[in-house]
């Protein structure tokens, strides 16, 4: 059984703008899945579908299967459980989510004492330990927010979401906010995270070379859908997806000074998800649309070994089919 999967995640908002269209997603524990696409693509509102974290009236239809459990058909009061022990999320902009009248480790053994029913010592001990594990002394458990440094602040959340041990982390933009070695940094801590305790990671950006960077496999949004999906740095180097391939070009790999300040951007800007384009969505910014694609919306289908991608001209590339059959060189 998957740690994760999602099947046919509809989300419709109260005004009818379809936000995320029939999407299909699987993470292994111990993985690590980068969402990748523009604002206002869809991913941030997957991410909260995911915890049934979006505004009342907000029409949500699918499965999101945690452990196996659908997450979507849950009581509340197990969603409330599952939110902290199960999956738990990482926000970009950690002086907006942190209270900045409450000391850091109050703030982290909070959850620790409500879903934990941990002592208060239990929930100190717990909350100094996580603190070292984010790589911060113990001792910042009294320092407030606006004493931390940028970096500080995202390993305190890092901790907080890790308080009551969940099994499958999101991490939206979780380094935006962050200058590239402070953010190169969080990326390790997260990363390494992941791996010694066999959590699963679904990370957010829309910076296609950080998720290369961190992730196994890449899944590419445009206008709420999966457009691209496969394993990280094929994705990254060689996507199928016109779409997945400008947003490739526009984020050139850390570390890469010659081109970072010369990506080439896309041009246009993403649909209105309350008046998307006919057809596939992504058509009038296409640089190679053909005459039908105002009409047809291509399904996602297998562009590769492990690969997929809902473009008419996404076949499995000349190189890829030759080394299924034959001897590679
Ligand atoms: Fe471009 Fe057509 Fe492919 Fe859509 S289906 S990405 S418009 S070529
Ligand atoms: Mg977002």
């Amino acid at each position: 059984m998957s740690l994760l999967e999602v099947r046919g995640l509809t989300v419709t908002y109260a005004g009818g703008a379809a936000a995320v269209r029939g999407v299909d997603l699987r993470l292994e524990a111990g993985r690590k899945l980068g969402l990748a696409g523009e604002s206002g693509c869809g991913k941030s509102t997957l991410a909260l579908a995911l915890l049934r974290l979006l505004p009342a009236g907000t029409e949500v239809t699918g499965e999101v299967l945690l452990d196996g459990e659908d997450v979507l058909a849950m009581k509340w009061g197990r969603v409330r459980a599952v939110r902290w022990a199960g999956a738990s999320v990482v926000f970009q902009g950690a002086m907006h989510s942190l209270n900045p009248v409450h000391r850091v480790g109050d703030q982290i053994a909070e959850p620790i004492l409500l879903h934990r029913k941990a002592t208060p010592a239990g929930a100190r001990r717990k909350t100094g330990e996580l603190l070292e594990q984010v790589g911060l002394p113990a001792a910042r458990a009294g320092a407030f927010p606006h004493e931390l440094s940028g970096g500080q602040r995202q390993r305190v959340m890092i901790a907080m979401a890790l308080a009551c041990d969940p099994r499958l982390i999101i991490a939206d933009e979780p380094t935006t906010a962050l200058d590239v070695m402070i953010q190169a940094q969080i990326l390790r801590l997260i990363e390494q995270l992941v791996t010694d305790q066999d959590l699963g990671l679904i990370m957010i950006s829309h910076d296609l070379a950080v998720l290369a960077g961190t992730c196994d496999r890449l899944a590419v949004m445009y206008a709420g859908r999966v457009v691209e999906e496969g394993p990280a740095a094929r994705v990254y180097e060689d996507a199928r997806h016109p779409y997945a391939r400008a947003l490739s070009a526009a984020f050139p790999r850390i570390g890469d000074a010659a081109s970072r300040f010369a990506p080439r951007g896309l041009a246009g800007d993403p649909p209105d998800p309350a008046a998307l384009p006919s057809g596939c969505a992504f058509h009038p910014r296409c640089p190679v649309a053909l005459e039908s694609c105002p009409e047809t919306d291509p399904a996602l289908r297998e562009a590769g070994p492990e690969r997929r991608a809902a473009c008419v001209l996404a076949g499995p590339p000349a190189g890829e089919v030759r080394a299924a059959g034959e001897e590679p060189e």
